[in-house]
């Protein structure tokens, strides 16, 4: 028996044979031709196909209501339009290269272009351009790749995967998979999260004589075990029965209240990127939507996008969620996230820099843009608007006053508007240390424990060096959690969770005791973490270590918490009553 490491991407067991998937290797010619016009033809008609393929794939996905991994090849087919690629081809066929040379070195360079990009996201895009070459060369060299996956259930062991190699793979013949490359953002690691298929990435001691040898791949253990012994056979098959009757069991938990023993109810909702994932939202049966990060409305597009491109992206995933509540972040571009068309300065620390909020209260029409295409779209559903990276009151109460003049302005035009909850993100130790204050002015807070940790703890949440230095426990980050729950509570203020950490089932238990009053998470981890709430009792702990929950005025939740009544008190008296009333009325 042989183990091997990995990274793993989607926890899970795979028990069977190793298929190997190799794709074909070409010979491409350097020699000149002289009919430069058959050379464009051939091209053209290539872009034509894999673009005709491209859209079929969209439908097959869409049919199958996988309407996130659609994007993908829908994103593919409108690079095959990209003018500067084909350009780059076309003109090295001008000079006399082949319709097969132009293609490797065009999409090679543009693949290169996003490889030397800072952000992680566009480096990831460098293998959708590599997977459009390749299928480009396979419609040239008239190659049949159909039956690489081979007959028989398989766990699939390749070099990489492109995603639109991942998607014509037949599901019920893929055990598992295992890459030597990939990464944690790539599209083909998005697809296997949402397949669900136990996935290992960067195994770099692949090799081709595990072709067709018996093998299990325990990625809750990051390996894979080549010719297992009948004892780890016998115990990895139990757990991944085990798995089975787990996952069966989350299903019949839909439906459920998201409730401890004793009573107490917790919203648990998603974080979405877009429409894209609104079939996501409902399968795993989340309540609302605690984060939509509108960056990826922006990162998604070539150019600002407009108003009315907003305003579509926003009324779709409102429509198509209501009436539950859905709470879309304005847009937090900056330090990772960065977008050309912005034009941004390049900064020494960019998490320190100019990012989110900061650049929207810099460049109001930008700003004004995204709220005139919210607040058009709360039209259409039940909104909440969260402002990022906030540190002081003056900047909650400025992104206010420009969205109270976005609304006088609409008003004016005659557009109809919804009721708004207003709140802001609490990701920097400066904001949950100003609390109190902070929740004077919002109607929720929403913990961003990843910017949370990065700053409190001063460790790049990019680094992969920093690894030991950084702990997610960190008792810093607890408490100004704790500290933030309960000061929001004094305000009457709810408080969620959207980091990472909501989806931790080892906080579970400690963030309830807290107080806390939503949880969002990734869509998967919604059903798992129902169960892990279930399972909590608070009864136990005493009642003065259980700051009560506040009642809130929350359109979506159904069954609003009991308040504790000197809470409710104080609100009445310190704060006017509803913001929406001051904001909107
Ligand atoms: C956070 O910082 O925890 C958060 C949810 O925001 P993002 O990860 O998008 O920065
Ligand atoms: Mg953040």
């Amino acid at each position: 028996m042989q183990v091997f490491k990995g990274t793993k991407i989607v926890n899970g067991i795979a028990i069977g044979k190793i298929k190997l998937y190799k794709p074909p290797v070409y010979e491409i010619s350097e020699d000149l031709v002289t009919d430069i016009a058959a050379e464009l033809d051939r091209f053209e008609a290539a872009r034509v196909k894999v673009q005709e393929q491209q859209n079929a794939l969209y439908d097959k996905e869409m049919k199958e209501g996988h309407a996130d991994t659609a994007g993908i090849f829908e994103a593919h087919a409108m690079m095959l339009d990209d003018d500067d690629l084909i350009d780059s081809c076309k003109e090295l066929m001008a000079e006399g290269h082949t319709a097969e040379y132009a293609v490797r070195e065009g999409f090679e360079a543009a693949a290169e272009m996003f490889r030397n990009m800072d952000d992680e996201y566009f480096q990831a895009r460098s293998a959708d351009v590599i997977d459009l070459k390749n299928s480009m060369l396979d419609v040239l060299f008239g190659a049949d790749t159909a039956n690489l996956q081979g007959t028989e259930p398989a766990i699939l062991v390749a070099e990489d995967l492109a995603p639109s190699e991942t998607v014509k793979l037949d599901k019920s013949l893929l055990l598992g998979l295992v890459t030597r490359l990939g990464s944690s953002n790539s599209h083909t690691a998005i697809l296997a999260r949402s397949m669900n298929w136990p996935t290992l990435i960067q195994c770099h001691d692949i090799s081709d004589d595990w072709d067709g040898k018996f093998a299990i791949l325990d990625s809750y253990n990051s390996c894979i075990y080549i010719e297992p012994d009948q004892y780890l056979i016998d115990e990895l098959t139990a757990k991944q029965q085990e798995d089975r009757e787990r996952e069966a069991k989350l299903q019949e938990l839909k439906g459920k209240p998201s409730e401890t023993k004793d009573g107490r109810k917790v919203r648990l909702y998603a974080n979405i990127g877009g429409p894209k994932d609104i079939e996501s939202v409902l399968e795993n049966d989340a309540e609302g939507v605690g984060l939509f990060r509108s960056e990826f409305v922006y990162l998604n597009s070539k150019t600002d996008p407009t108003e009315d491109e907003q305003f579509a992206a926003y009324k779709k995933v409102l429509e198509g969620l209501a009436p539950r509540l859905v709470i879309i972040r304005t847009c937090d571009i900056g330090a990772d996230k960065t977008i050309d068309y912005m034009n941004l300065d390049k900064e020494d620390n960019p998490a320190l820099g100019f990012r989110a909020v900061r650049i929207c209260l810099n460049r109001r029409d930008f700003f004004k843009r995204q709220l005139r295409a919210l607040l058009r779209a709360s039209a259409f559903g039940n909104l909440g608007i969260m402002f990022p990276m906030i540190i002081s009151r003056w900047e909650v109460q400025e992104c206010k006053e420009v969205l109270e003049e976005c609304r006088k302005e609409l008003k004016a035009e005659g557009k109809a508007m919804g009721e708004i909850e207003i709140g802001i993100m609490i990701e920097t130790p400066a904001a949950a240390l100003c609390a109190d204050e902070l929740a004077e002015e919002v109607d929720f807070f929403s913990l961003g424990t990843n910017d949370l940790t990065q700053y409190t703890c001063a460790i790049d949440r990019q680094s992969a060096n920093l690894e030991r230095f950084a702990d997610t426990h960190h008792p810093a980050v607890l408490r100004l959690i704790r500290e933030t729950i309960e000061a929001g509570h004094r305000h009457n203020t709810w408080v969620g969770i959207c980091g990472e950490l909501g989806a931790d089932p080892t906080l579970t238990e400690d963030f309830l005791k807290w107080g806390v009053d939503e949880l969002s998470v990734n869509p998967k981890s919604i059903l798992p973490l129902r169960d892990n709430v279930r399972k909590v009792d608070l009864s136990q702990h005493k009642k003065a270590e259980s700051p009560a929950p506040v009642q809130t005025e929350a359109k979506a939740d159904p069954a609003p918490k009991t308040p504790a009544p000197e809470a409710k008190a104080e609100v009445k008296a310190d704060k006017p009553k509803g913001l929406l009333g001051r904001l909107f009325g």
